[in-house]
């Protein structure tokens, strides 16, 4: 794996790696580990990918242990198809963790801990319905009211809160709430609900539980239980974090060892300890929406082509459009940890994977749009073999054979009947250097129906490379593929999934409307032999037309399928 090495890359300095390095120096702890922990219920995305990349990257730098963990303490939302894929773009992106955990393994923790809560009087069962709690809640500018069941009894509590375990009541229809302070100026604090009944079979207990830990609840516990020193999560938390205070606190693990004596039992590693939660920023990308709710809309209403279509911000989308993941590394770190809200410009990714893929991609050459060009003064049998190298600033990736005869493809692009001011590349009677070959120039133009069919060059024979003629300037170098050895080849032409950059306004209108029609197009071309015999997601620049990435599933030697990962150059922001 390519990843930057540690000892080598320049140190990351923003204020969550400071706190470490702190907590490290003044011996608070001798490890550090980190999870990251997505919730099972969609693809994760590039937003998930600052994430991870700090989480664990943290864990690679400071020498600390990373866990997966997957937040499934949400039923009905949740998917076995999205356990395995998170696992696997986890994976591509360049990080293993140290342990993979489920807070559903953690249950019977949750359960006793909230039966200890309900011992020591700081939790009560409330019968009231979702709308009265709502308005017993109060507003950001009034306190909330008590609810009448909350000086029940521990006793009753304790009977209510094990009956609601063995599933003796309806769905909603009763709650475990904490409790804290109705008049907090924070309503997270206003007595939260703990559990909530829920009989739906989960993916990894299945029927086991009818009732269902809140994430805020679960969350702090779980960490906890995995010795979690940094919990890392985004802003929106920050409201949440006395909450998760308030259970660290009140349950306290540490002293407690009897509520996770079921997980030492079932073989788990428990290394129990108090997690400090800290708040970092989301990131915001434009021309995109980053929700899993939006993204799981556009594929189920079928308006892209799923989770994996390359146009998708999802890391199986980054992937399939042949988004290297050290570029995905080092657009993380681009843009950096803060506590500072932005939106990030789409044009600074399409950057980072520009920088990556210049260096590691190798040339070859590809023409998208075909015209015939004849080479009229070599025999018409004329085959021979050019030596090209894979990569201008890189030796090391070698040379290939590139076959070349007196009939080839260029693009269309590359040919104007009659040339606007400036234009630099083959016209009628100019001259045009090819790629590697030498000079020709246009004698003819023959066209059948009104449209050009074959251009009818003359290549100077003193102007071959290595001969004196070749240090003749031209002004355009175009590529080519010969016609006789070239593999037919699909390319599929991304651009951004949106027109405007803020499609997940929620004013007025849908992100639906602006979908980019254009974003997705298909042609038919050519490609060098050493082009097509490519495997799935090997990457390449094609000269002169961008970077393209042989598709992770379509792609074969003799029907080759390339996917544009990103223009050569910004072409968006002159639009
Ligand atoms: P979404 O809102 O897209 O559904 P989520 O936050 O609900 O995302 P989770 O599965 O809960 O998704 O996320 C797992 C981890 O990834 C969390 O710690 C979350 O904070 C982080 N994360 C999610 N989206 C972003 C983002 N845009 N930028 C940075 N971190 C993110
Ligand atoms: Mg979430």
């Amino acid at each position: 794996m390519t990843s930057p090495n540690p000892n080598t890359a320049p140190e990351k300095n923003d204020f969550i790696r400071q706190i470490i390095r702190d907590d490290l120096a003044s011996g608070k702890h001798s490890r550090i580990r980190t999870r990251f922990p997505p919730e099972p219920n969609g693809y994760l995305h590039i937003g998930h990918a600052k994430s991870i990349c700090l989480n664990f990257g943290i864990g690679r730098e400071f020498d600390g242990l990373v866990n997966l963990r997957f937040d499934d303490t949400n039923p009905s939302k949740e998917d076995l198809e999205f356990v395995a894929s998170i696992q696997d773009d986890v994976r591509w992106l360049g990080f293993e963790w140290n342990e993979l955990r489920h807070a559903s393994d953690y249950f019977e923790v949750f359960y006793r801990s909230a039966l200890k809560l309900i011992d020591d009087g700081k939790a009560y069962v409330c019968d009231l319905d979702a709308d009265q709690v709502r308005e017993y809640r109060g507003t950001l500018t009034q306190p909330g009211r008590n609810s009448p069941f909350r000086e029940r009894t521990v006793a009753e509590n304790r009977d209510l809160f094990e009956r609601m375990r063995a599933g003796e009541f309806a769905d909603g229809s009763r709650t475990l709430r904490a409790k804290i302070d109705m008049a907090s100026g924070n309503i997270n604090m206003r007595d939260p609900a703990l559990y909530r009944i829920r009989k739906i079979p989960h993916q990894n207990t299945g029927d086991a539980w009818p009732i269902y830990p809140m994430y805020d609840y679960a969350h702090c516990i779980s960490d906890a239980l995995e010795g979690i020193t940094h919990s890392l999560c985004t802003l929106e938390f920050e409201d949440h974090r006395p909450l998760y205070d308030w259970c660290i606190d009140n349950i306290d693990l540490p002293n407690h060892p009897q509520l996770w004596q079921p997980l030492v039992d079932a073989g788990f590693d428990t290394p129990v300890a108090k997690p400090r939660q800290i708040e970092f920023s989301r990131l915001n990308i434009n021309y995109t929406v980053m929700s899993k709710r939006k993204l799981l809309a556009l594929v189920s209403e079928g308006l892209v082509s799923g989770w994996d279509d390359p146009r998708m911000p999802t890391l199986s989308g980054l992937r399939r459009r042949g988004t290297p993941p050290a570029a995905l590394r080092l657009f993380a770190d681009r843009i950096g940890i803060s506590k500072q809200n932005s939106v990030i410009d789409f044009s600074v990714l399409e950057n980072c994977v520009r920088e990556t893929l210049d260096e590691s991609a190798e040339r070859r050459m590809a023409v998208v749009q075909p015209i015939k060009l004849v080479i009229t003064n070599l025999p018409a049998h004329h085959i021979e073999m050019l030596s090209m190298a894979n990569h201008p600033k890189n030796d090391d990736c070698g040379r290939r054979e590139v076959p070349f005869s007196n009939e080839l493809w260029i693009d269309a692009e590359d040919f104007m009947e009659t040339p606007t001011p400036g234009y630099h590349r083959l016209t009628r009677g100019a001259d045009v250097r090819l790629r590697g070959v030498g000079i020709v120039t246009c004698d003819e133009v023959l066209s059948t129906d009104g449209t050009v069919s074959e251009l009818r060059c003359r290549l100077d024979l003193e102007s071959r490379p290595g001969m004196e003629g070749s240090k003749r300037k031209v002004k355009g170098t175009i590529h080519w593929v010969c016609a006789k050895h070239a593999v037919a080849a699909e390319f599929r032409l991304f651009d951004r999934l949106f027109t405007v950059e803020n499609p997940d306004s929620d004013e007025g209108g849908s992100y639906r409307d602006y979908l980019n029609p254009e974003s997705a197009q298909r042609t038919m071309g050519f490609v060098e032999p050493a082009a097509a015999s490519a495997v799935p997601e090997q990457s390449f620049q094609f000269e002169r037309q961008g970077y393209f990435v042989a598709d992770r599933y379509d792609h074969r030697s003799d029907k080759p399928v390339f996917n544009r990962s990103v223009t050569l150059r910004d072409t968006w922001a002159a639009k």
